[in-house]
């Protein structure tokens, strides 16, 4: 008999993209506190945050402005509605100040309670919108290989990364994948299947938790363009590039995309209550806006919500008065410097960075193939010295830490990267 059956799990929790029954085996790992850059254990130990959490902690931990903003609206009223003509005060300011902020003047912001609740948002949007202006033929979306549009239905559909899709059997229909750098081929799917049958493309300016990978500023330039010419709505994926992480306040708005839509979340609030957005542009946002009885029969309980809202306001007012995006952009190459000489060690065949705070060490392919558990023991080894990352899918480790770092963090990055990379790669050879 096994003895796991008796075994008393270690948790209740069932954890998102986990091996459950390693976890049960060893126990999770617990972070108690944060501060700033740094994320504390429960023992008390001390870890520098390469990623920022899950992309999103753009302005740090344990920020008690963002605290007490959170505490105050929540004794005030933590939320009603948003439903119909209703709604509190913070999530009108907020909608108020991200529109100011967006790619395109004039956007109206549609709240929901993440970034898979965006992207799903904007497939119907996408869908509705064409109804509503009389193309309802256009409802095919098209998306590109390695992307990661979250794990909602809609999302899981749209995804580029295959381990994501499978298991599920047939996912929805009308959704077309294109390379991920190579304009000509998104023209050529678009042609293959009539303009007027394609509704948007997805896109992520720079790809995220498909490995870190930037097609560059050409392929943006001329992917724009082919939308264009043929009328097919552009939705920019920045829940991970909006708000700062880049450099500027959005991606598209530095990569000038001028996108119909623009999908956020994570640092929308920095992470402290989930919240995510859908930006959309006046065209868009104009049949539903102008037009008396026009409703759209879609939005969350949580769409707008007070305690989240008043914790974005509280995370935008730190990202402008601490001006912590320039300070991305002044970063960049610091990033490119501290981590190019990882690309030295026999175990990494790359580094990839040069847009904002966003970088990825891919680990060789050939290691990788020999030795599925090489990523995750770097992980632990860096974990074991103080480091927090993790493996992308692709095999490469992620750096994209809050925007308080310093180039002495990037290079301790880096120097643990280092090591970590030699200690694993050694242990798996013996
Ligand atoms: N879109 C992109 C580009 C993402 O990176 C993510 C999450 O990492 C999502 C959507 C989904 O966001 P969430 O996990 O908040 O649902």
């Amino acid at each position: 008999m096994s003895r796991r059956v008796a075994f008393l799990p270690v948790t209740a929790m069932w954890h998102p993209f986990a091996d459950m029954a390693a976890v049960s085996d060893s126990g999770p790992f617990v972070l108690a506190r944060g501060e700033r850059q740094f994320v504390f254990d429960e023992s008390g130990a001390r870890y520098l945050d390469a990623t920022a959490g899950l992309w999103f902690a753009n302005v740090g931990h344990g920020r008690a402005e963002i605290a007490a903003a959170i505490g105050e609206q929540a004794a005030r009223i933590a939320h009603f509605s948003s439903f119909g003509d209703m709604a509190e005060r913070p999530a009108l300011e907020l909608a108020e100040r991200v529109a100011a902020l967006a790619p395109v003047p004039g956007s109206r912001v549609f709240f929901t309670s993440g970034g898979s609740d965006a992207v799903d948002t904007a497939k119907k949007l996408v869908r509705r919108y064409w109804h509503a202006v009389g193309e309802p033929g256009r409802r095919v979306v098209i998306t590109r290989e390695r992307a990661y549009h979250g794990m909602h239905w809609g999302g899981t559909s749209l995804s580029g990364i295959d381990p994501n899709r499978e298991g599920y059997g047939e996912l929805q229909p009308d959704v077309v994948r294109v390379a991920w750098d190579d304009a000509q081929a998104l023209a050529d799917a678009i042609d293959a299947l009539g303009a007027e049958n394609v509704g948007a493309f997805f896109c992520e300016p720079v790809i995220g938790a498909g490995g870190v990978h930037f097609a560059g500023e050409e392929y943006l330039t001329q992917a724009r363009r082919v939308c264009e010419e043929r009328g097919v709505l552009w939705v920019s994926d920045e829940v991970i590039t909006g708000f700062g992480r880049t450099g500027e306040w959005f991606a598209s708005t530095r990569f000038r995309l001028d996108p119909d839509l623009v999908l956020t979340a994570k640092g929308l609030t920095s992470g402290y209550v989930p919240m995510g957005a859908v930006l959309a542009a006046p065209r868009v946002a104009a049949p539903f806006f102008d037009e008396p009885g026009t409703v759209w029969r879609h939005g969350y309980t949580y769409s707008g919500h007070a305690v989240a809202a008043a914790a974005g306001l509280a995370s935008l007012d730190i990202l402008e008065r601490e001006q912590l995006v320039a300070r991305v952009r002044d970063l960049e190459p610091a990033v490119t410097s501290s981590l190019s000489p990882l690309a030295e060690l026999d175990a990494v065949s790359e580094v990839r960075s040069g847009v904002g705070l966003l970088a990825a060490v891919q680990l060789e392919a050939d290691l990788l193939a020999a030795d599925d558990q090489l990523l995750p023991r770097v992980v632990l080894e860096m974990r074991r010295r103080g480091v927090l990352t993790r493996g992308l899918v692709g095999g490469a480790l992620q750096l994209s830490p809050p925007f308080v770092v310093d180039e002495a963090d990037l290079k301790t990055f880096a120097d643990v990267a280092a090591e970590a990379i030699e200690a694993a790669a050694g242990s798996g050879r013996t």
